[in-house]
């Protein structure tokens, strides 16, 4: 994980950018030096994805729209459903783009 280190730069080339190692213990990114920072450096927050929409009730209750897919008629039930539902409607459409493009 690439971290900043613009409080304390890589004394053998003034870099600000280092490899996380662990601990206080990072690896400069310009000169590949290593470094012992005085404090851990701070972490880049890392953007927790989104959970997947999952369906509430059915057949398919607690799967998300890939998990039905997959399972036995997955598709055909879903098919069946995107007549009424947009949303079914946008995964299948946007799954047979993935495979036939
Ligand atoms: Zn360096």
């Amino acid at each position: 994980m690439i971290v900043d280190i613009d409080d304390a730069p890589c004394p053998r080339c003034d870099g600000t950018a280092a490899d996380h190692l662990g601990g206080r213990d990072v690896q400069c990114c310009y000169c590949g030096h290593l470094v012992t920072l005085k404090r851990p450096p701070v972490l880049p927050k890392v953007e927790a994805r989104p959970e997947a929409w999952r369906f509430p009730s059915g057949r398919f209750a607690g799967l998300t729209l890939e998990e039905a897919a997959a399972a036995p008629n997955g598709v055909r039930y879903l098919e069946h459903m995107a007549e009424n539902d947009a949303r079914v409607r946008d995964f299948l459409q946007l799954t047979r783009q993935t495979v036939s493009g």
